[in-house]
């Protein structure tokens, strides 16, 4: 394995990816580098982290905007001297606590909780039928990760349709990854484990320098 250091990706295509001067040949790149918020913070005028997430006050509002709320990925909240992660959960749970709110004020009701994130783990799908599950004292990988990763994100998933369609989408590409060759979603994991699809890999580490 070989890391670099101190440069930038700035092209990625599906032969490979460019990386200062050197282009480099690959079938697999992983991006962890985070993502950009989107511009709202900029519309708003909102003061924002580097990545461009608003930074929200402990009732998730824009300070001086007690009428603004920011959730999910474009917010940045702090709890505990840390910002939470740009997951799926604090998305989830930020709307619900701002629903709560809403609901209190129309009502007359003053709410005068502070927005509480409860960890409730981490999921990740690393081939097209193994994920990592840490949950409280769950902690399983492989196929019986993946199948608790599947039904965990339909329970969370709004209305039975969108349940049903992406069940189906999921049985679909269960089924198709046995007619295929190579995977399209792994990562390598800190000891050698028999992956299904295991690809050869050559690690950029802080690109971002
Ligand atoms: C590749 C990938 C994999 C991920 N995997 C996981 C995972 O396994 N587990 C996990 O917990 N999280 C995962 N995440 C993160 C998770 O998807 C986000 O944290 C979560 O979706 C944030 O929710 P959100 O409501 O803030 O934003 P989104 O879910 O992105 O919703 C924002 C919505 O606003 C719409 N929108 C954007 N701009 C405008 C506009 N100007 N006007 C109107 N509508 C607009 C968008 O189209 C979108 O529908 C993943 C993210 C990525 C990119």
């Amino acid at each position: 394995m070989e890391i670099i250091k101190g440069v930038h990706v700035t092209e990625l295509d599906e032969h490979g990816v460019q990386v200062g001067d050197e282009y480099i040949e690959t079938d697999n790149a992983f991006w962890l580098a985070g993502v950009k918020a989107s511009p709202a913070g900029e519309w708003l005028g909102a003061e924002v982290d580097r990545g461009g997430r608003v930074k929200v006050q402990s009732d998730l509002t824009v300070p001086g905007h007690p009428n603004i709320f920011v959730i999910g990925d474009t917010a940045c909240v702090m709890q505990d001297g840390k910002p939470l992660p740009g997951v799926a959960q604090p998305a989830i749970q930020g709307g619900h606590y701002v629903a709560k709110v809403i609901a209190d004020r129309i009502a007359g009701r003053e709410h005068r909780e502070a927005f509480k994130y409860v960890d409730k783990g981490s999921m990740a799908v690393v081939g097209r039928t193994y994920a990592v599950v840490e949950s409280g004292p769950i902690h399983t990988v492989g196929f019986f990760g993946f199948v608790m990763w599947v039904f965990l994100h339909l329970y969370y998933l709004i209305g039975y349709r969108s349940r049903v369609q992406v069940l189906l989408t999921y049985f679909l590409g269960y089924f198709s990854a046995f007619r295929r060759k190579g995977g399209s979603r792994i990562i390598m994991l800190g000891r050698r484990q028999a992956i299904p699809d295991y690809p050869q890999a050559r690690t950029l580490d802080k690109t971002t320098g």
